[in-house]
């Protein structure tokens, strides 16, 4: 048979790659980001509930009724936007299938799509299916600043959207206020709608505050925010998620979702449904990571490696250039094969694959994970 790839130039994803390596090499894997502690045991009792009560069939398909309410007070809560939980708010296998469904919905043959690089590496490849163009923007610096005159004049009159992510994956930088009305300055008096993954929203260090793209008038009547359960309750595995976007948006949003999977998992969104009545649940996660980053942070002290505290996701990139000049592709295999530690080399992420001698270290890990992984660091 012949077969023509819709996407020939896309490689296996870094993070099935990197926790393949890991398992392969018996490595510590701080690569792929996820937890390696246990979910709270109440969630997983809650899930046994909901399968043992018969919640096993399909749920309605934008998911439970009680799951978007407690979706909507939260936004409204902590970002003082409504969302109406019947027409607003979607639950997803993930934000994943979020983000998916929100670049299917609108991007259109020869539209572009602006992202801001390094990136996700779900974005491209979905723009690219859909038949648009990703229009890429480099981040600036250490800091990974957004050069707001670059995306002023990235944009076209074929541009459909523009991606954010903040708290960011993979640099740990978050958007500021400034960079928000700058944002909102700049999308006024367009169609440009914002696809904004706000998946690490409650990983946010330091007392800064989250800029949900919700708190902003402009940017919310033009935004679709996509969560994810499994980042802000350490159960990836259960791949639930959801995203909230004015009604107009998500009534088209809806359609895709259908197609791909009609809908998310039912006893899991049960159990978040009663686990998010307790705030606490996801207000403390901002000083729980705090106290891993600093953690991790401190035991690499000694070591070579150069950083900058992240500001917020479960992720902290270390700069290798005192210890070798290998590209991080390769300093990443060595580091797996002969020392058993796993990162994810951020080369990836960039424009042109552009290396800049960092890795990614996950930090979502056991303090026992941390200090054997902090110790292969400092041998080096
Ligand atoms: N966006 C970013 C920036 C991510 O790091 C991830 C990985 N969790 C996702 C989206 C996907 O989230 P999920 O696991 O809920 O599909
Ligand atoms: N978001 C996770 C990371 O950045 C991985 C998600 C995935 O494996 N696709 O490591």
């Amino acid at each position: 048979m012949k077969l023509e790839s819709k996407l020939p130039g896309t490689k296996a994803s870094i993070f099935s790659v990197m926790s393949r390596m890991a398992m392969e090499h018996d490595a510590i894997n701080l690569s792929q980001g996820f937890p390696n502690f246990e979910t709270d045991q109440k969630l997983k009792d809650l899930v046994t509930k909901a399968m043992n009560d018969g919640y096993n069939q399909y749920p309605p398909d934008a998911g439970i009724m009680e799951l978007r309410e407690l979706i909507s007070q939260k936004f409204n809560n902590l970002y003082g936007r409504y969302y109406k939980p019947e027409t607003e708010i979607t639950i997803t296998s993930g934000a994943t299938e979020a983000l998916y469904n929100s670049i299917t919905a609108f991007v259109q043959k020869n539209d572009e799509v602006i992202v801001l690089k390094p990136a996700y590496d779900s974005y491209e490849p979905s723009i690219k299916l859909a038949g648009g163009t990703p229009v890429l923007v480099q981040l600036k610096g250490n800091d990974y600043q957004v050069d707001w005159e670059e995306v002023a004049s990235a944009i076209t009159n074929r541009t459909r959207m523009i991606i954010i992510n903040t708290p960011h994956n993979p640099t740990g930088t978050v958007l500021s206020e400034e960079d928000m009305l700058k944002l909102q300055g700049l999308l006024k008096d367009t169609n440009i709608i914002l696809l904004s993954d706000e998946v690490y929203q409650h990983l946010i260090f330091d007392g800064t505050i989250h800029q949900s793209a919700s708190r902003f008038p402009g940017l919310a009547k033009r935004s679709i925010i996509c969560g994810s359960f499994g980042k802000t309750f350490h159960n990836t595995g259960w791949k639930t998620g959801y995203c909230v976007a004015p009604a107009e948006l998500m009534k088209e949003i809806r359609k895709i979702h259908e197609l791909t999977t009609f809908s998310a998992n039912h006893p899991m969104q049960r159990a978040y449904a009663e686990y998010l009545k307790q705030p606490e649940h996801y207000l403390q996660l901002a000083a729980f990571y705090q106290e891993k980053r600093d953690t991790f942070l401190k035991l690499i002290s000694g070591s070579r490696f150069s950083s900058k505290p992240s500001k917020g996701t479960y992720y902290q990139l270390l700069d290798f250039s005192e210890i070798t000049t290998e590209k991080d592709t390769d300093f990443a295999e060595r580091l797996v094969k002969e020392h058993q530690l796993a990162a994810i080399p951020v080369s990836v992420f960039n424009i042109n694959e552009k290396d800049h001698s960092q890795l990614r270290f996950c930090f979502a890990k056991t303090n026992e994970t941390l200090e054997k992984a902090a110790e292969i660091l400092c041998s080096l």
